[in-house]
């Protein structure tokens, strides 16, 4: 069984250490460099991209998580979290880190300004069944994306999945929804990296 980490900076960890557990990954928060040793994958929360950067760098984690990803680790990224893992932003603050790891530009609040909050269901790569339902909060949206990631769904024409290696981001949250197929598909996604590595 995986162990997956919850950035536990800010944000909806708790939802996503629910999630996880019901997708049979041991699920853990993690705030600190040294406990990054101890996960197989991690998933940045929902929230405020701007504090968590702060927090980020506050607690000295910037550059061990940007090693971390560099080295392959597994990490999937829900709204906030998909700002985190932009190699590129557009509106965001000015002094605002991020950690990268997908080739993409992301604009944050994107959907926000419309409409603070909605939902919708999304037909997303490489989840079976019933579409999911996406629940966007002030949700950012994917601008562009380089050759090697791969567009996981859209929604009104704009980019809300991708995938790029052992990196994962949704625009919107599937932890709010009960629904733990996204979690699947990223714990399966961990497994798959755990085992490659033991070959
Ligand atoms: N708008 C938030 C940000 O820029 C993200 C909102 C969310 O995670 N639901 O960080």
């Amino acid at each position: 069984t995986p162990t997956i980490g919850v950035l536990a900076l800010q944000g909806d960890v708790r939802e996503h250490l629910v999630a996880l557990a019901a997708a049979d990954a041991l699920a853990r928060p993690v705030r600190r460099p040294e406990e990054l040793a101890e996960i197989d994958g991690l998933v940045i929360p929902g929230g405020e991209s701007t504090t968590m950067s702060k927090l980020a760098v506050i607690f000295g984690l910037l550059e061990p998580l940007r090693e971390r990803i560099r080295a392959g680790m597994p990490v999937y990224g829900t709204c906030a979290g998909m700002i985190m893992l932009a190699d590129k932003l557009l509106d965001g603050r000015e002094d605002q880190e991020t950690l990268g790891g997908i080739d993409m530009i992301v604009r944050r609040n994107a959907f926000g300004r419309q409409n603070e909050s909605f939902e919708a269901a999304i037909e997303m790569a490489g989840i079976e069944g019933a579409p999911v339902e996406g629940v966007f909060i002030r949700a950012p949206w994917v601008e562009s994306t380089g050759a090697d990631t791969e567009v996981l769904a859209t929604y009104d024409g704009h980019t809300v999945a991708v995938r790029q290696g052992n990196v994962l981001a949704t625009s919107f949250h599937p932890e709010l929804t009960g629904d733990h197929r996204v979690h699947a598909l990223f714990v399966a996604m961990v497994r798959e990296r755990a085992a490659a590595g033991s070959r």
